[in-house]
């Protein structure tokens, strides 16, 4: 098992693989189902069955995906969480596609109770971070982390500062900011100005799932070997989408319309 590429086998179905559901894979072994559902009608217009435990290398995909089925140019995409990946994030916007989601809460200093990088404010016209004690954090210089450029900015105001210690344990505080910031921070405004987004999608993504998981049952694919597990995934989409189509529109213009 450690000699696998991915340190595991599945004696079961060997393309099943452990889901994360708590980022160290020990989560149930099985497949990743993505879909994307329009928040109209909520049917869902692209799908995929994957072996990725986690959906962090999705949102251009499936966004793509979305996008190319709808015939649209454009696209507002709204994702959860686990979706939050910079380079995704960034990929979707040079494709012309907005998206909302929310980042995950990693911040150490914040979870120890200390100010956390949302508490600094980037002053862009100055190229600054304004702190919480209103010092300026001015620009150090520029590293390279796998394969990203980030900017370091820092103050020399705080040793003698009196929120010292709801701020650092370090000599000082220093702030990060990858090149590519400003793409993050336009989709933090865009939650902030529509916070309600996010019920959006969990009415909208959530409700296909629940629908098709309650006609399946408490229970699972009955495939093995992943094209066969994304075929039954495929039919069940199907019949989704075709009774909900029906119930939007009724047998007779829904044969009317496939006749033409
Ligand atoms: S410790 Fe430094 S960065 Fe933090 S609030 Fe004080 S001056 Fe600002």
């Amino acid at each position: 098992m450690m000699k696998s590429k991915d340190k595991q086998i599945s004696l079961s179905d060997p393309d099943a693989r452990s889901m994360a559901t708590s980022g160290k894979d020990t989560g149930i072994v099985g497949y990743n189902v993505q879909i994307a559902v329009d928040t109209q009608h909520h049917l869902i217009v692209a799908h995929e069955v994957t072996t990725v435990g986690s959906d962090r290398h999705q949102l251009a995909n499936m966004t793509g995906q979305a996008r190319a089925e709808m015939a649209v140019e454009t696209l507002n995409a709204v994702a959860d969480r686990g979706y939050y990946n910079s380079e995704e994030i960034r990929a979707c916007e040079e494709a012309g596609i907005t998206v909302t989601l929310p980042k995950p809460l990693t911040s150490g200093a914040k979870a120890a109770g200390r100010f956390g990088k949302q508490d600094f404010i980037y002053v862009a016209a100055e190229d600054i971070y304004c702190c919480p004690a209103g010092k300026r954090l001015t620009y150090r210089f520029t590293v390279e982390e796998d394969g990203k450029m980030l900017r370091r900015y820092w103050t020399t105001a705080c040793q003698t500062c009196a929120l010292k210690a709801q701020c650092t344990t370090g000599p000082e505080r220093r702030i990060t900011r990858w090149e590519h910031e400003a793409v993050l921070e336009k989709v933090q405004q865009r939650l902030d100005q529509d916070p309600n987004k996010m019920t959006l999608r969990r009415q909208t993504a959530e409700h296909p799932f629940g629908t098709i998981k309650a006609w399946m049952g408490a229970t699972h694919f009955l495939m093995r070997r992943q094209h066969k597990v994304a075929t039954e995934m495929a039919l069940n989409v199907l019949a989704y989408n075709l009774k909900r189509v029906l119930a939007i529109l009724g047998c007779r213009t829904l044969l009317e319309a496939m006749q033409t």
